[in-house]
């Protein structure tokens, strides 16, 4: 898609480009490869907003990985977060005796990823890591929340693309960007 596209005109701007993205996960594909030599995680897609970048991590892994997927709620279709987490979609496999790595559009104020943790831990998973391409450290409220790997850390504004929504729609744009605030204001 070109970025002159009409969904781009409601961005205030554009954070992070595609390029920029492509380069980061291939560095992070690496870097898993190397640190999980001579193992198989189980790479886990926490649908729908790490699907863009799940599909081009996994490719960047060198590994006889293997995926599952699962589907929280937290936002609905609003900006700001609930603390609420629903799981709408388990995962298909157990994951006992397993190294996982779950893999998370973004980390803002940390309530989800600690929420997973816990019962991810709790099914006996044997490690679990965090990655998440893009990370708000200035929101977080699980002060001790561990994330293993991110490809970005961004400033506190509402972001959109490269799977990540605002009231499921501008998920398909290949760059992120942060949405025009007239988009949400709008009564
Ligand atoms: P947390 O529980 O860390 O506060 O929120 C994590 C979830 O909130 C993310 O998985 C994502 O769905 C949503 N979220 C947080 N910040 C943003 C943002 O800037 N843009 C979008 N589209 N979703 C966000």
């Amino acid at each position: 898609m070109r970025n002159d596209s009409k969904m781009y005109q409601d961005l205030d701007r554009i954070l992070v480009t595609r390029e920029e993205i492509a380069r980061k996960v291939q560095e992070l594909g690496e870097k898993i490869t190397r640190d999980y030599e001579g193992r198989s995680p189980v790479l886990i897609c926490i649908l729908k907003g790490a699907c863009v970048f799940f599909t081009d991590l996994v490719r960047a892994i060198d590994l006889p990985l293997t995926m599952d997927f699962m589907a929280i709620s937290s936002y609905g279709s609003a900006t700001k977060t609930t603390g609420v987490v629903r799981v709408l979609k388990d995962l298909d496999q157990p994951i006992l005796g397993q190294d996982v790595i779950v893999v998370e559009d973004i980390v803002d104020t940390g309530v989800t990823l600690n929420y997973l943790r816990q019962i991810l831990i709790q099914r006996g998973a044997s490690s679990l890591k965090i990655a998440a391409l893009l990370d708000k450290p200035a929101r977080r409220k699980i002060k001790d929340l561990k994330v293993d790997y991110v490809c970005f850390d961004i400033p506190d504004a509402f972001v959109v693309g490269y799977g990540l929504d605002y009231d499921q729609r501008y998920r398909n744009l290949p760059d992120i960007g942060v949405l025009s605030p007239a988009i949400y204001e709008k009564p």
